[in-house]
């Protein structure tokens, strides 16, 4: 196999002639060298390009980054910095937005059990819409209401019976979900019914959000297109297709762009009411293939007639993907980026499971040796947010690199942030 693809990386990649990959103008090595293994590196020119494509698509304040995708302060910055509004799904996603100094009115509260305290905090700071998901959050937000809070705008979650190709864990719009009001059983017309009679929330919308790393237009097409009926009969001023588009994680995979992907939603809602609003929440196609993982090998065991085993410093803990979706992943060699890789490995973590693969078969040049950096590119996405201490692994640093600067944005945990809740 050859030389890692270009659509596998981040945008300002670039291997320089001694084969050495930099990206935002930083060699790999130098970083890795400066903030030790494993380590995320963002391409911060890529995160603010795909923000802005995403806004010139869509138009301003149309774009809801899904924050679960990846999430810190200097990612919740650099969101609201290039226009994009913030879809926070916990308090603790509502939490580091505001720390970050997004206005709580740049904010979108979802969630499918969203808990009183989390309803009164969004209420509170003044989302600029809550996504209600089912009827005991209607039943919450009344008893808020009565307790004197005001009425939020509220946009409904649609479940609208599409089911899509992608991993069961992350489909979302078929019928059997535990996400939102059915369309197909009648709970969509009785929600939307009950919140516009209701005075403790102001029914302003209606959203649905099909599931994620979905590579079919049609899928999109689809759901949009059944939205945008239920939008005009209810009269509604929002109308929120979600996220969810796919993007390429191995050599074959191609997807659509952002701007590919707006041209067939936008396509699909020409039916729509002229005064109802679009908005789209994008998570994975913004920041996913705007970082590399680094890692450093630390021990390569050959077994004669099986294969070969090369574990490095991290594993499930900073990327859980492949353990949980059996998901695919490429590697390569920073050092010589340019190399075939024509060696098949199985690329595992530190932790005690065999199940912690990183890649079951990964193509990588000859000659590797302990020691050696070994990085894993698409993985700005689903990594770092669903990140663990498992093992007591300390989780890796987070590092933006932009025009020769490489900046720490989220230190390395120290053994001692391993004790710092331990009471007893
Ligand atoms: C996860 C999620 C998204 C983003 O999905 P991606 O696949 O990361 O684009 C958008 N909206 C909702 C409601 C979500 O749960």
């Amino acid at each position: 196999m050859s030389a890692i693809a270009k659509h596998l990386l981040p945008d300002t990649a670039v291997i320089g002639a001694d084969g050495v990959m930099s990206i935002g103008g930083c060699s790999l090595l130098d970083v890795a060298k400066q903030f030790g293994t494993p380590v995320f590196v963002y391409d911060e020119e890529h995160l603010r390009a795909r923000c802005h494509e995403a806004v010139a698509a869509f138009g301003e304040q149309r774009v809801i980054y899904a924050t679960k995708a990846f999430f810190t302060t200097a990612m919740a910055k650099l969101a609201h910095d290039e226009g994009l509004l913030l879809d926070v799904a916990t308090g603790g996603e509502l939490f580091v937005a505001l720390h970050a100094g997004v206005p709580a009115s740049s904010c979108v509260m979802h969630g499918n059990n969203k808990s009183v305290d989390e309803l009164r905090m969004a209420i509170e700071a003044g989302v600029r819409h809550i996504v209600v998901d089912n009827f005991d959050e209607l039943d919450r937000l009344d008893a808020l209401h009565a307790q004197g809070l005001p009425a939020p705008r509220v946009q409904l979650r649609i479940t609208p019976g599409v089911s899509v190709h992608t991993h069961e864990y992350i489909a979302t719009g078929q019928n059997d979900s535990k996400f939102g009001f059915n369309l197909g059983n009648g709970d969509a017309h009785k929600a939307a019914a009950r919140a516009r009679a209701s005075a403790s929330v102001d029914f302003v919308g209606v959203h649905c959000h099909i599931g994620s790393n979905v590579f079919a237009v049609e899928n999109f097409t689809h759901a949009a297109k059944i939205m945008v009926d239920l939008a005009n009969e209810l009269e509604v001023d929002e109308l929120t297709l979600g996220g969810g588009l796919g993007v390429a994680y191995l050599e074959g995979e191609h997807a659509s762009s952002i701007t590919e992907w707006s041209v067939h939603l936008l396509a699909a809602t020409q039916e729509l009411r002229r005064t109802t609003k679009v908005f789209v929440e994008p998570g994975r196609s913004i920041v996913a293939s705007a970082a590399v993982t680094l890692y450093q090998v630390g021990t390569i065991k050959p077994i004669p007639g099986v294969r070969t085993y090369v574990s490095v410093d991290g594993g499930m803990s900073d990327n859980p993907r492949p353990v949980m979706y059996g998901s695919g992943y490429e590697a390569f060699m920073p050092a010589r980026a340019n190399a075939d890789r024509t060696e098949a490995i199985r690329m595992v973590g530190k932790h005690c499971e065999s199940g912690d693969v990183l890649i079951n078969e990964a193509m990588i040049p000859a000659g590797l040796q302990v020691g050696d950096l070994l990085a894993t590119p698409v993985t700005g996405a689903y990594g770092h947010s669903m990140g663990s201490n498992y093992n007591k692994v300390t989780r890796p640093p987070v590092v933006f690199v932009r025009n020769g600067e490489a900046r720490l944005v989220v230190r390395r945990e120290t053994y001692e942030d391993l004790v710092r809740l331990d009471m007893a």
